[in-house]
């Protein structure tokens, strides 16, 4: 052990959304206290991004904070299509996704920091608010930041880790000098948070799509919706900063919707551009990109928040392992490559689903039906609830085919770098090796890894679902991806795997 696990001066995490209070929660659940600073005095009240999608209820599991999020939403099991005039078009949902939450949480996201905020403290652990990062400057072994306080006091202290959690302008990324690249989309868009007086049906969301344009209908709890709708396109450019008023979102849902939608109470409402963005690098080595900081995705789609989700708990483990000395650089290293896979992956998947909704929006019943194939349907499904997110081609996955001498072993199932399907099963914050078949483990594995590797008889498991009928082992990181794959746990394969961990982990040498 470094010693620096208690030590909140080693690890700063800049700003308290979604990303930087996850990342924080997740660190201290593998026991790193972080220092973590907001800007804003108190906390917003705005609803923003109301969707965590079935892969980020998987990662709240996992980081046992699911419970509150359960209770504090509307569980969205589908989205209805309609024509103006509640003609129906075509209906999505998240059945056969192959996940135990079939369904997506919608709460504001306000309520979602402040679950995590009070997830936080039960680590001892509270944001400091009214506190800005000014600037990040280089050492040679440490981050020197200058902070603005509360009261104005200017305090310039080192870390030996960044996390960037600042949203869009955060100034770790401009002290990386990195940009967002990409594209901004076109058209105008305000979301809002209302009340409105229209038939629904339970449990789901609706989006009606006319030749106009579209509005999308998320329920909220307390019988209040998120909307978004897109200005029509021949509306001026508007000015981001000025706030659109009730009779102009009552005036474009009524034309949308094609009936009086009865909107009333508006609580929160805003203009916005929608991009597709990401930094060509996530990381320097102690700087960590995450969230809006990293990219920026259609929020048609719904996947910002969680993708940010996705970049805190990963960069949490990798950091926690090296900080506690079990973990290499090599480990740390992975975060920019594996996560920009997956950024870059929800970014593709965000920009399909948003232009599927512009071109249901233009062409209707033809562009609304959705795909012949069923299994096209569960994939479109598992795209739009991130379960697909991989980590396929990163240094951290690999196999082993079994015996040099022997033909190799074909082996199905899901491949290395993808999710464990079970992975909610696997709790704490070890990898987990799960045997499968009457296999035993040399003595020289148990000794070099006891500290870091839970050893487990996948005899609990259904052995068909992952490919492991004739025997084997599945390696399952502490994220609950599938780091290794061994087709015999036959002392070729484990000293393979071996070999494996000890590229990113430090083995125990006593
Ligand atoms: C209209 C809209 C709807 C959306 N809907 C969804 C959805 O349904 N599902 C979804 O997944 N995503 C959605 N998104 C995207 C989602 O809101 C963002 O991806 C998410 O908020 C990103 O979280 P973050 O923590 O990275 O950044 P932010 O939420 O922007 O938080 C950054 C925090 O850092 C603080 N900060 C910034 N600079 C400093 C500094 N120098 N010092 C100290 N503090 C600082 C800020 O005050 C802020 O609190 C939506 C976005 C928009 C605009």
């Amino acid at each position: 052990m470094s010693g620096r696990e208690n030590d909140r001066r080693y690890v700063l995490i800049i700003g308290a959304g979604p990303a930087g209070l996850f990342a924080a929660c997740e660190l201290a659940r593998h026991g790193v206290a972080p220092r973590i600073v907001e800007r804003r005095m108190a906390p917003h009240h705005q609803a923003r991004a109301t969707a965590i999608q079935p892969a980020g209820l998987e990662l709240l599991a996992r980081a046992g904070v699911l419970a509150p999020f359960l209770e504090s939403s509307i569980h969205v099991r589908r989205t209805r299509f309609y024509a103006p005039g509640f003609v129906p078009l075509a209906i999505s949902s998240f059945n056969g996704i192959d996940c135990p939450h079939e369904h997506q949480c919608s709460l504001p996201q306000w309520r979602t920091e402040e679950i995590l905020t009070g997830h936080l403290s039960s680590f001892g652990v509270s944001v400091e608010r009214g506190t800005t990062v000014l600037s990040i400057d280089e050492d040679a072994d440490t981050l020197d930041v200058r902070l603005r306080g509360p009261d104005g006091e200017i305090e310039i202290a080192s870390f030996g880790y960044v996390l960037g959690a600042g949203g869009a302008h955060d100034v770790t990324r401009h002290s990386m000098l990195e940009s967002l690249q990409g594209d901004t989309y076109a058209g105008q868009y305000i979301v809002a948070d209302i009340g409105i007086k229209l038939h629904h049906e339970p449990e789901e969301s609706m989006v009606f799509v006319s030749d106009e344009g579209f509005v999308l209908l998320a329920p909220l709890p307390g019988n209040r919706w998120l909307s978004f709708v897109d200005l029509d396109p021949y509306s001026p450019v508007i000015d981001q900063r000025e706030t659109p008023e009730l009779a102009q979102v009552s005036a474009l849902l009524n034309r949308r919707t094609g009936v009086n939608a009865g909107v009333s109470d508006l609580a929160w409402a805003a203009h916005f551009v929608m991009h597709k963005r990401i930094t060509r690098r996530l990381s320097d080595g102690r700087r960590f990109l995450m969230g809006d900081a990293a990219h920026l995705s259609s929020p048609i789609a719904g996947e910002g928040l969680n993708s940010a989700l996705m970049d805190a708990a990963d960069i949490a483990w990798k950091l926690a392992l090296v900080i506690r000395g079990a973990g290499l650089q090599t480990l740390l290293d992975a975060y920019a490559i594996e996560r920009h896979l997956a950024d870059q992956h929800v970014l593709e998947v965000s920009d399909m689903l948003h232009r599927r909704a512009l071109t249901l929006a233009q062409n209707r019943v033809g562009a609304a039906a959705p795909p012949s194939d069923p299994a096209q349907v569960v994939a479109l499904a598992r795209a739009r609830a991130m379960l697909d997110v991989s980590y396929v081609g990163s240094p951290l996955v690999g196999e082993h085919a079994g015996l040099e001498a022997a033909p190799p072993i074909p082996i199905s199932g899901p491949v290395p770098g993808t999710r464990f399907r079970d992975r909610i099963r696997l709790t704490g914050t070890s990898h987990h090796l799960l045997l499968f078949g009457a296999n035993s483990l040399p003595d020289f594995f148990r000794r070099r890894w006891h500290h870091l590797v839970a050893i487990e008889n996948g005899a609990v498991l259904d052995a068909a679902r992952y490919g492991m009928l004739r025997g084997g082992a599945l390696l399952v990181r502490p994220d609950g991806f599938i780091g290794y794959r061994l087709a015999q746990a036959d002392d070729a394969s484990i000293t393979a795997l071996d070999a494996h961990l000890a590229s990113y982990l430090a083995p125990d040498r006593t």
